[in-house]
């Protein structure tokens, strides 16, 4: 089939789908200029960059991780929700749709998804790891602009609410997630490689009669058990979806 057959054929399955869970990842915020990880050009590219998002690495050094910041807020500062945030913000207009999402970027909220599960947390706030002082990550923008290492006034370094490789999950979000997926009448995966544990291992939640449509550039470990899959640019493949 052609990617327009199969566009088609995805409308249809919405078209006959009451409860929708999209699960996205770094993927579907490419094209709103957000690298993901593993993609040729992908963050992880730069073997420098490997383990910026580890726990242990950075409670010993948080240096690394915010001169990365320094870079990489301007680029989250510009990102706009593209035409696979917006299309699938529509769909809650017809459908019951639940977002659950490992991206920390917000766009899924901005383009106005109301339900949305942030697996692997958010950057909209950070907690001082020695003490849990909370505070909007944007109140630390000009100490991190500058290359520097935020600190609480206790001593303790702030991290942003986003879960690193070696910490647990949220559990309200995860616990929300996985009921979501139970109930589902049709689960996407969009922009994820699959990978990343435990986060791949929700469509496993998903029922005998749930459908299952990947759309992703790369095959995924998932595609061998697909109903439907595209291969291609999100942004591209939604824009025409109503
Ligand atoms: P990943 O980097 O492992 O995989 C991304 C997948 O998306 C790849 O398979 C790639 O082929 C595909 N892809 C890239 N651009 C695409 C496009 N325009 N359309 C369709 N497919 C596209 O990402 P992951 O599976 O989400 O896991 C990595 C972890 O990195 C996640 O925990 C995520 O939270 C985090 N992350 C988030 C962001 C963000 O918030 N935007 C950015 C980078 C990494």
């Amino acid at each position: 089939m052609s990617q327009r057959e199969l566009i088609q054929q995805f409308q249809e399955y919405l078209n006959h789908t009451r409860r929708i869970v999209f699960l996205t990842g770094a993927g579907i915020s490419t094209e709103s200029g957000i690298p993901d990880f593993r993609s040729a050009d992908g963050l992880y590219s730069d073997p420098a960059n490997l383990s910026l998002f580890d726990i242990s690495a950075f409670l010993a050094e948080p240096a690394p991780f915010y001169r990365f910041s320094a870079k990489f807020l301007e680029v989250m500062e510009q990102a706009q929700p593209n035409p696979a945030h917006l299309a699938i913000a529509r769909l809650q207009e017809t459908h019951r749709v639940t977002v659950i999402t490992q991206n920390i970027d917000n766009l899924h909220q901005r383009a106005g998804s109301r339900t949305v599960f942030c697996v692997h947390g958010n950057l909209e706030f950070s907690r001082c790891v020695k003490c849990g002082h909370r505070i909007a990550t944007r109140e630390l923008h000009p100490v991190i602009r500058q290359g520097e290492v935020p600190y609480h006034s206790c001593g303790g370094v702030y991290k942003p609410e986003v879960t690193f490789f070696g910490e647990p999950l949220p559990e309200e979000d995860w616990l929300y997630s996985q009921r979501a997926i139970e109930e589902a009448d049709l689960l996407c995966v969009v922009g994820s490689s699959l990978v990343v544990y435990p986060a791949a291992s929700l469509p496993g939640y998903r029922p005998r009669t749930c459908r299952l449509v990947i759309v992703n550039r790369e095959p995924t470990p998932l595609n061998p058990e697909a109903d439907l899959i595209i291969h291609g640019d999100a942004g591209k493949i939604f824009s025409p979806i109503t």
